[in-house]
């Protein structure tokens, strides 16, 4: 069944790196959130829901959706505070989209572990990576996001993990935020993950650089980068090592680690242009429509009948000049990650002169 599920993945992946086509929308689903992390890119936006797109509006936006969409992304806030998140995913499914990530930062486990269920339960042929954020390691988790937040992180994450046995359906999956402060205690985390908490994969971000924000958490050094790119590198060892595929993971691991320094330290470029907007967009819980998560939204689909296509098409111009001419390069390693595997062989050429 998995492997049946992993060739549905790969199927999906190959798909959108031959077209090239708008394939991805992520959607913040609700601006409610039970933690203020401090470093949330998105801690302006969130609320306690009151502006959020009412259900009838949803539907509006997903039965107009681009037929070409086929994975959903969601974000908020906390997408399992969304009362009706699985009517929503019902709305998707009708619309044959099957691909679902559900991220959560496993404060609320009781409420994320029955939505799961209810989810996977109700939609067996959707396939749903169940992702809870966990941050090297308490001290680093709790500083940032909170006190108590990671015991209930983890306590989260491993019943997401059991869950996953009964319902194949269900992913799981762990991403951490790597801050300065959390750099040392990388090697420690990446084990307690694998042994303790078993998901299918885990996955190592490095924080977002937000002028905003009054801590600049991103102030890595030379020695730090070298040791997040030999804990990303020991992920892939450990979750991939018996994958075809381990040596590409390693050499973009290797790669990826190598950019986002240059981006965040020497503000270089990236070595290609990155395809948000073209294969990817931003819809906010209010209707707010972005090419990516960094660029202030361009219009509200409140205001364009709920269709996305239509207010894309309308500003597509002015990002993609944007995007080529590298005028936004940012570290957001979802985009540049895709960047980097839409153009490897170039990516890969690059680096080994460099
Ligand atoms: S480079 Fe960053 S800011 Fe520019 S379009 Fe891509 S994701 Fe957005």
């Amino acid at each position: 069944m998995l492997k049946l599920r992993n060739q549905e993945a790969i199927k999906t992946t190959l798909k959108s790196f031959f077209k090239k086509d708008l394939n991805l929308l992520i959607f913040f689903v609700t601006s409610k959130c039970n933690l203020r992390c401090k470093y949330c890119f998105n801690a302006e936006n969130l609320s306690s829901g009151e502006n959020d797109l009412e259900f009838s509006e949803v539907k509006k936006m997903i039965t107009r959706l681009p037929s070409s969409i086929r994975s959903i992304l969601f974000s908020g806030g906390e997408p399992c505070l969304r009362k009706d998140l699985e009517k929503i995913i019902g709305l998707f499914v009708n619309r044959g989209i099957t691909d679902f990530a559900i991220p959560s930062n496993g404060v609320a486990t009781k409420l994320i572990l029955e939505t799961l269920k209810k989810i996977a339960r109700k939609y067996p042929q959707t396939s749903l990576v169940a992702c809870t954020s966990i941050d090297p390691l308490k001290l680093a988790h709790d500083h940032l996001r909170g006190p108590g937040a990671y015991q209930k992180a983890i306590r989260t994450a491993k019943g997401i993990v059991h869950l996953s046995q009964k319902r194949k359906n269900i992913i799981p999956l762990v991403n951490s935020v790597v801050a300065k402060e959390s750099v040392p205690f990388l090697n420690q985390f990446i084990r307690l993950v694998y042994q303790e908490i078993k998901p299918k994969l885990h996955t190592l971000d490095i924080v977002r650089t937000n002028p905003k924000n009054e801590n600049d958490f991103s102030k890595f050094s030379d020695q730090d980068y070298i040791k997040i790119k030999n804990a990303r590198m020991s992920i892939d060892k450990l979750y991939r090592g018996n994958d075809l595929l381990y040596s590409f993971y390693k050499k973009r691991s290797l790669i990826l680690t190598d950019i986002q320094k240059k981006i965040i330290k020497e503000n270089h470029s990236w070595p290609v242009r990155c395809a948000a907007g073209r294969t990817s967009a931003v819809v906010y819980s209010s209707g707010e429509v972005a090419f990516c998560e960094n660029h202030k939204p361009m219009d509200n689909l409140r205001k364009h009948d709920y269709d996305l296509s239509k207010i894309l098409n309308k500003h597509k111009e002015k990002y993609l000049q944007m995007t080529k001419k590298h005028k936004c390069d940012c570290n957001h390693l979802v985009y540049l990650r895709q960047a980097v595997e839409y153009n490897f062989p170039i990516v890969w050429l690059n680096s080994l002169f460099k």
